[in-house]
């Protein structure tokens, strides 16, 4: 796992320099938004998250899977797209540091698309220093390592070579096949049932491993907890759905006190 991206360390507060004082202000961790137009209320929760909730932050992660699906970066040319790109774009405007990794879902996100929403890349797995704390980073799909057959598209999907192809496709068969895919997908909206969509103790013992790290901070599972681990504390961030049935959503904070789980305001 630790192969293809080699964990790389970031001191505290890298961008947003200059615009605002560091130190006390907190860092913000959200993932599996899984935006569309096809869900206006965690939309709008989003928006409200960016423009209001994030303003005391110094700086904000979003651990993948912010969109339902990405095919490329010119999907930039859809107006609602191109609205979430101009309202993350605000935050760097701010003085606020946005960190975008990819999910398994929007992991064609690109350059393109991280320089209109003024973002900065993080590979996965990835750990940063915050408040002295040394944390490790992931989306998650890659802790779940009893799907076999998940694993090994994965890896086919990362390669550099794979996605040229992919992107030289026109628009219109992307989209086909990614709608196929969706419809084919088993993790869908509702929560993955069988426990080979969940974190496995050998993936969360190797990370914890790799990484050096006493506390890690991932998504994409959609069980949302914190769990004490033989190798330390693992944090599983909760996936957003104000659209469907009983409200979904909230974010991790992290200062000087340490990590919090908070509900949506
Ligand atoms: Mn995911």
């Amino acid at each position: 796992m630790l192969q293809e991206t080699p964990l790389r360390s970031v001191a505290a507060g890298v961008p947003g320099e200059g615009k605002r004082p560091h130190g006390a202000r907190p860092w913000f961790f959200i993932s599996d938004l899984h935006l569309s137009e096809a869900i206006p209320h965690t939309v709008a929760a989003f928006e409200h998250f960016i423009r209001v909730t994030a303003e005391e932050a110094d700086s904000v992660f979003i651990l993948g899977d912010l969109f339902e699906y990405w095919i490329g970066d010119d999907m930039l040319g859809e107006p609602f797209v191109a609205r979430m790109a101009a309202l993350l774009h605000t935050l760097s405007e701010r003085g606020i540091a946005l960190y975008i990794m990819h999910g398994n879902r929007d992991f064609l996100l690109g350059k393109r698309f991280m320089k209109a929403a003024g973002a900065i890349w993080l590979p996965d797995p990835f750990v940063i220093t915050a408040f002295g704390m040394r944390i490790t980073l992931a989306h998650g799909d890659a802790l779940c390592t009893a799907d076999r057959a998940y694993l090994r598209f994965r890896r086919f999907a990362r390669l550099r070579l794979a996605q040229m192809l992919f992107l030289a496709w026109p628009f219109r068969w992307r989209q086909a096949l990614a709608q196929r895919m969706r419809s084919a997908s088993q993790e869908g909206r509702s929560r993955p049932v069988s426990p080979k969509y969940d974190a496995t103790p050998e993936g969360i013992a190797a990370l914890f491993r790799d990484s050096g790290t006493m506390t890690i901070v991932h998504g994409h599972t959609h069980r949302p907890a914190r769990h004490r681990e033989p190798g330390g504390t693992r944090w599983v961030l909760p996936d957003w759905d104000l659209d469907h049935g009983e409200h979904r959503g909230g974010y991790l904070r992290v200062d000087a006190e340490g990590l919090r789980a908070l509900p949506l305001d």
